[in-house]
């Protein structure tokens, strides 16, 4: 059997503004192919953690390891860890693809540009090599009508579809979703949740805060419980949801399902 291997790494990362703590030592590993669930209160700590990940929130301390390459971070002026520079910045961020709750697409750019734009400019790829990969996952999400079509033409569903396509254009390692169905009207979720559950059931690596209970304990190999910027409980899907060792996970599962 071959071992696995560690998709990503994160040891003992701390992250305050200002004076408030908000993560609080987290370490968690991800092998190629896990799905992590990430649950927890409203100011757990979930976004934080997530943003941490990519570097869109500078952690104090910690270190994160992608595909066994740690990132070189250093201390900014102000204390907070950051990339060595602009490229390293990009080029981590090639590696790990971030899906939004808003979308975050760029309104005044076509569908088609929002997939190529990144692979063009970080990645080096010619366009007519970029625009072909962009065809291909704009089918995969079943939207491949919609190339010339602007983000606002488009439902919540499938802008937030052609984001999850925009993040796999960069062959990510890793993708970090945040809440991506919270914004959405409920008849559009599952069509997002089931293109996240084909990339689950390709073995994509996966981190995923989301509120839908029932989605995750589909799809994860493990679920993590944050309270209060630390690790509340971690474990199978079947041991966090159907029998938490933490009562406070126990409350929060008896209201959330
Ligand atoms: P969650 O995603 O679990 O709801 P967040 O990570 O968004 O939680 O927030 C965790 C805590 O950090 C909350 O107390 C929140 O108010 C605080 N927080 C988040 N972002 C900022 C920020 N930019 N400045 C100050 N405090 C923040
Ligand atoms: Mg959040």
């Amino acid at each position: 059997m071959s071992q696995a291997q560690t998709a990503l790494e994160l040891v003992d990362i701390h992250k305050s503004y200002d004076d408030l703590q908000v993560i609080k030592g987290i370490s968690l590993k991800a092998n190629d192919g896990d799905v992590i669930s990430i649950l927890g209160s409203s100011g757990s700590g979930k976004s934080t953690l997530l943003r941490c990940i990519n570097l869109l929130e500078r952690p104090n301390a910690g270190r994160i390891i992608v595909a066994g390459e740690e990132l070189a971070l250093k201390p900014g002026k102000d204390g907070y860890l950051g990339a060595a520079s602009r490229a390293q910045l990009e080029a981590m961020r090639s590696r790990i693809g971030f899906v939004f709750q808003s979308f975050n697409l760029w309104p005044h750019k076509t569908i088609l540009d929002n997939i190529i734009e990144a692979p063009m400019r970080v990645l080096k790829q010619p366009r007519s090599q970029a625009v072909a990969r962009a065809e291909e996952l704009l089918a995969r999400v079943g939207l491949a009508d919609k190339r010339n079509a602007y983000p606002g033409n488009l439902s919540g569903g499938q802008q937030q579809r052609i984001a999850i396509a925009r993040a796999l254009a960069m062959d990510p390692q890793v993708l970090l979703f945040d809440e991506p169905t919270s914004a959405l009207d409920p008849e559009l979720v599952n069509e997002v949740l089931s293109v996240m559950r084909s990339l689950a059931e390709e073995g994509r690596t996966m981190l995923i805060v989301t509120h839908e209970m029932r989605f995750a304990r589909d799809v994860s190999s493990q679920v993590v419980f944050l309270h209060q910027g630390q690790i509340e409980e971690i474990g199978s899907p079947e041991q966090v949801f159907d029998n938490p060792k933490s009562e406070r996970v126990r409350d929060f599962m008896s209201s959330h399902l």
